[in-house]
């Protein structure tokens, strides 16, 4: 197969999140899939003979976006919870429909924060069904970037199915976590909710010990954390990031700070459950008392990431898709709610692109640099003003044809 030409996008706006407000009439140079340089259009470089144009005026280039908070082999929807326990093979696939979903919406990278265990047919082994699903994607350039944190680790009595590796004390925890990173898991995934709502599920010597094995073998730790408790414990013992962080407080944001720990937020959740209220028959979002609920609960959940936000913590996003209802494509929709808590939408954009990166460790991932990595994608609209922008891509560099959206101007 011939390789593809090189492509140069013309006169595009671009919104790298360098500053709080857009190029304009940028020129991008693309060959071999890489940036091989970004300028101004009335100063453009001679061009390669077969280079290929594409007129981009009007529309704005953004770089390839970071749901660091996803699950690849879950579906969502309403019903997000049973689908963990439909078979192996059906997940594979539904892992190959959300990679497609990501790409097109513009998602370069994907953080899979936990995945079903099953057994590998090829060793009689089980083990978590995204470690094969990175595999899978490995050499394949459309397919999103991933990073893997193998199963959950939890206590008994809180993730039910048998779909996560229970620890109930110190010791299991550390086999736990060691079984995990012999597998493969590009990072750990502690469950930090117990089974009653008030306490931990274990203490932070605990985790600490976790935190340092993981650490020693140069991989994170990252904690899911609905309740205070559990934050704090987690803080404590120092991971390196929470999960939604649904209930925090003022000294606990603090610590996250001076510490460096990384919050990422999964505030979409609440907008797609409330409008599970008009679209299913499910009683705990359709009755008073479950509208309710959810409202309280995302309530205390923005307050938390406002409290974040002002204490400076790094904030990184995702849409817990699959984990969670949102579906693959719906990163946009995390960015509008984190403007909605009073990140200014750049910022609500940097999160959703560079922090995701710099969570990741992947200095490259969510930035437009010349040199590298042609990860960038074409919406209409000012990204850095109005995150509604991001529902509109016209383009995905880094895709083949095939896999492209339909083009067309968007509104
Ligand atoms: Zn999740």
């Amino acid at each position: 197969m011939a390789p593809p030409r090189p492509t140069l996008y013309r006169d595009a706006a671009l919104a790298d999140m360098a500053s709080p407000s857009l190029r304009k009439s940028v020129s991008v140079l693309v060959a071999d899939r890489r940036i091989t340089w970004l300028r101004p259009t009335s100063d453009e470089p001679p061009v390669p003979p077969n280079v290929r144009i594409i007129d981009a005026g009007g529309s704005t280039i953004i770089p390839g976006m970071v749901d660091a908070h996803s699950h690849l082999t879950l579906p969502g929807g309403s019903h997000w919870i049973d689908r963990g326990a439909d078979p192996p093979e059906e997940l594979l696939e539904v892992a190959e429909h959300n990679g497609d979903l990501l790409g097109r919406a513009g998602v370069r990278w994907a953080r899979d924060v936990g995945s079903p265990l099953a057994v590998d047919p090829r060793d009689g082994q089980r083990r978590a069904l995204a470690l094969r699903v990175r595999e899978r994607w490995r050499s394949d350039l459309d397919r999103p970037r991933v990073r893997v944190a193998g199963t959950w680790i939890g206590h008994s009595g809180v993730l039910t199915g048998g779909l996560a590796i229970e620890a109930d004390d110190g010791p299991a925890l550390l086999k736990a976590a060691s079984t995990q990173l012999e597998d493969g898991a590009d990072f750990l995934k502690l469950y930090l909710d117990g089974p009653k709502k008030e306490e931990a599920p274990w203490s932070t010597e605990d985790v600490r010990g976790v935190v340092e094995l993981a650490h020693g073998r140069g991989a994170k730790v990252t904690a899911h954390s609905g309740f205070l408790v559990g934050a704090r414990v987690g803080i404590d013992a120092g991971v390196d990031s929470l999960e939604h962080g649904f209930e925090l407080d003022s000294d606990a944001v603090a610590q996250m700070a001076r510490q460096g720990t990384f919050l990422v937020s999964t505030l979409a959740i609440f907008r797609s459950w409330a409008s599970f209220a008009q679209t299913t028959t499910l009683p705990r979002f359709v009755s008073d008392e479950g509208k309710e609920r959810i409202a309280r609960r995302r309530e205390r959940a923005i307050e938390s990431v406002q409290l974040a936000y002002r204490a400076g913590v790094r904030i990184a996003t995702g849409t817990d898709f699959g984990g969670g209802s949102l579906r693959a494509n719906h990163l946009a929709w995390e960015v509008e709610s984190l403007v909605e808590t009073g990140l200014k939408p750049w910022e609500a954009l940097a999160s959703a692109t560079m922090r995701g990166g710099e969570l990741l460790g992947e200095p490259e991932a969510g930035r437009i640099v010349e040199g590298g990595p042609a990860d960038f994608f074409l919406v209409h609209g000012d990204p850095l003003d109005d995150p509604t922008a991001l529902w509109r891509v016209w383009r995905v560099a880094w895709l083949s044809e095939s896999r492209r959206p339909a083009s067309g101007p968007g509104t």
